[in-house]
């Protein structure tokens, strides 16, 4: 059975040029019930940890110093079917290839850079929340 969380962080280059507020509004708009929220920054080993399964992958470490660049902003997100709803929304993860309308269409610059992150799977969902949140930050 499809679990109804997601895991998103709305990435330094959307925050850095002003997209928070259109993001979380798209989020909203679409269905989604913020359940867990923070304004944070990864450090380059917490960022790295959290790629981790990236790691053989050549764009490794210019990821890890992207996502540790600036300030992020974490969030865990309820909805029916929400990692796969969630994906659809944010696009593809070139913005170049991403459907018209979606997240990283409008907001994401580059493959890199693409504004925000979705997990990908319901287990993953799961171990990216709680890698971000503890139980008691989060209010369903
Ligand atoms: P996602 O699930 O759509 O986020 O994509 P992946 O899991 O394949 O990649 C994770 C993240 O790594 C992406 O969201 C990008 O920020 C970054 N990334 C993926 N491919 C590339 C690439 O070719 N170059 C760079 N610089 N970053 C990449």
């Amino acid at each position: 059975m499809a679990s109804n969380r997601t895991f998103t962080m709305i990435k330094p280059d959307a925050v850095k040029n002003g997209h928070i507020g259109a993001i979380l509004n798209q989020i909203n708009g679409a269905g989604f019930k913020i359940i867990a929220m923070k304004y944070t920054k990864l450090s380059a080993e917490k960022a790295g940890e959290f790629y981790a399964v990236h790691s053989e992958r050549p764009f490794y470490g210019e990821l890890v110093e992207f996502m540790s660049s600036g300030p992020i902003v974490a969030a865990v997100l309820e909805k029916d079917n929400a990692v796969d709803d969630f994906r659809t929304l944010i696009g593809a993860t070139n913005p170049s290839e991403a459907a018209e309308g979606t997240i990283r269409a409008n907001y994401a610059t580059s493959i890199g850079e693409n504004a925000v992150h979705g997990s990908d799977s319901d287990d993953n969902a799961k171990i990216e929340s709680d890698f971000h949140f503890a139980g008691t930050e989060m209010f369903a």
